[in-house]
């Protein structure tokens, strides 16, 4: 079973999210804190979809 880094939807780079080829995602919020912005994403099939990007404030 192979890990697998998602990397963030906005810069491109290596999240801290690990999943593995099986893992299903739904609405999943993937923070980025290299661009500190949240992202809901679906991992579905090993293919990774961005549905919306949120801005933290504060
Ligand atoms: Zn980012």
């Amino acid at each position: 079973m192979d890990d697998i880094w998602l990397y963030c939807p906005g810069c491109k780079r290596k999240s801290r999210i690990k999943v593995y080829e099986n893992t299903t995602l739904i609405h999943f919020p993937l923070y980025c804190h290299w661009c500190r912005k949240e992202f809901i994403i679906s991992f579905v099939d090993k293919k990774m979809l961005m549905e919306k990007e949120k801005e933290i404030s504060g």
